[in-house]
């Protein structure tokens, strides 16, 4: 096993991959930013580096400096989190030519994951079932696109392969406005990812976000972790996550689950992974693979009682899972309320200093947040600033127990969107469960 580990990440997550690695007798090693120096898990690591200034482009994004640091601290390995490098297949691979292990996937996988059209190929292969639409990228033949689109049918969306975090999608209702919506997106995926290849698919007007949880290791074993239900967005962006999907089915989860292990065994996977889905009419539609650590991996732990974080290193260092698929047995239910400093009305982000914190607390409730008092939410990152997870035997108790530790939770001195998730929490239709994915936005009036 490690004996030192490098975390390339800030915020909640590198705490919380901190936590494990204490769990596991491996020492820390936090490299931050300039404007991050009073983040809690620098505060607790055993060592730390900063890497540069406060503009992620010049410090958690700068691959030279990460790889430096646990050079300079004889680490072995380097834990990517979520975000910045750790869907960067050249940083995974630069960190393999250097000497050191990137918890967790194969470099490759990294890459064909990272290109959708490449992802979707591989997942016809293994059975797995996509959304139709083009089947490859979309060619510069203007007749050809529209052929597709009609044959796929009305509305459609246009994607960009390279596409990350909601964007670089573009949804067209009617012929008339297809070809303009596709040289709009394409030049939009050009400027952001650097890769203008787009494809199709049918828009669902109706889908269920639900993902599930893989964790693969070196020896051949794959197994899933149950789904998550993921349908409460804004802007194609989470907010409130839940484990199991309400009104899922045993037969379902094991048909679904079980393709996607299957999947990981042909491709050689390594590491954690997550495949989403769209789920509308009963039928599971893919979308894409993450191959990292997901924000809301907390639910899935809930329920089953597997460290994630845990299983990601120990695959990383070659040992096997340590589950068979028949130890994991589903228990309770379990909710995420994603805490962001953002105004609740108007989402714009709330950066500041916290004055005053009280974190809830009592059976089932989880806090993963490295907010304190007196600590100073910077204006440079993502706006989340916790994650409030509740479990309980049942949804309705986890849903209340969320309901309290919401009331409970005090966070003085910035805005917060705990309003927007109390809303939620006392919503008729999410309490009955099963919510689309254009529920939220429908709700707000967006
Ligand atoms: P990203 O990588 O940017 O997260 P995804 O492909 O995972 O992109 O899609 C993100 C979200 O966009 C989905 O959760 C869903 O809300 C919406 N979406 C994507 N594809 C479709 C589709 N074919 N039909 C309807 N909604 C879609």
């Amino acid at each position: 096993m490690f004996e030192k580990i490098v975390i390339a990440n800030r915020g909640e997550i590198a705490l919380r991959i901190q936590r494990t690695c204490r769990e596991m007798g491996i020492r820390t090693v936090a490299v931050h930013s300039e404007a991050d120096r009073n983040l809690k898990h620098v505060l607790l690591a055993d060592e730390s580096v900063c890497i540069g200034p406060a503009p992620s482009a010049q410090s958690y994004l700068n691959v030279p400096a990460v790889i430096s640091a646990a050079e300079v601290t004889d680490a072995q390995a380097i834990h990517p989190g979520y975000g910045f490098l750790s869907e960067n297949a050249d940083f995974a691979e630069q960190v393999e030519t250097s000497g050191f292990v990137f918890i967790v996937p194969d470099p490759d996988a990294i890459r064909t994951m990272g290109d959708k059209v490449a992802a979707i190929r591989a997942m016809k292969k293994a059975g797995v079932p996509c959304v139709p639409g083009s089947d490859g990228p979309l060619g510069d033949n203007p007749d050809a696109n529209l052929r597709t689109a009609h044959r796929t049918g009305y509305p459609i969306i246009v994607k960009a392969a390279g596409g990350g975090g909601g964007r670089g999608m573009r949804v067209v209702h009617t012929e008339a406005t297809l070809l303009d919506a596709i040289s709009l997106t394409r030049s939009e995926a050009r400027a952001a990812f650097g890769n203008e290849t787009l494809y199709m698919e049918k828009y669902l007007e109706d889908p269920r976000h639900i993902e599930i949880q893989v964790l693969s290791d070196t020896r051949g074993n794959a197994i899933y972790l149950g789904e998550r239900d993921c349908s409460m967005q804004r802007r194609h962006q989470k907010v409130l996550e839940e484990a199991p999907a309400p009104g899922l089915t045993i037969e379902q989860r094991h048909f679904i689950g079980e393709r996607c292990a299957q999947a990981c065994r042909d491709m050689g996977y390594r590491g954690a992974g997550t495949f989403e889905f769209l789920y509308e009419n009963s039928e599971f539609y893919f979308i894409e693979m993450n191959t990292r650590l997901q924000v809301e991996h907390p639910v899935t732990e809930m329920i089953t009682g597997v460290d994630v974080v845990q299983e990601q290193i120990r695959i990383a260092a070659g040992e096997p899972l340590s589950f068979r698929q028949e130890d994991i047995v589903l228990r309770g239910h379990a909710l995420e309320c994603r805490i962001n400093a953002e105004d609740p009305e108007n989402f714009m982000p709330s950066p500041g200093t916290i004055t005053a914190y009280h974190a809830p607390g009592g059976l089932g409730v989880r806090i993963d947040s490295h907010i304190y008092s007196g600590y100073t939410v910077p204006p440079y990152y993502d706006s989340m600033i916790g994650k409030l997870i509740t479990f309980g035997p049942n949804r309705e108790s986890a849903l209340a127990r969320m309901r309290t530790a919401l009331d409970e939770m005090v966070v003085e001195g910035i805005k917060t969107n705990i309003p927007l998730q109390q809303r939620l929490c006392e919503d008729p239709a999410f309490i009955a469960g099963g919510t689309n994915i254009h529920y939220l936005e429908k709700k707000l009036g967006l």
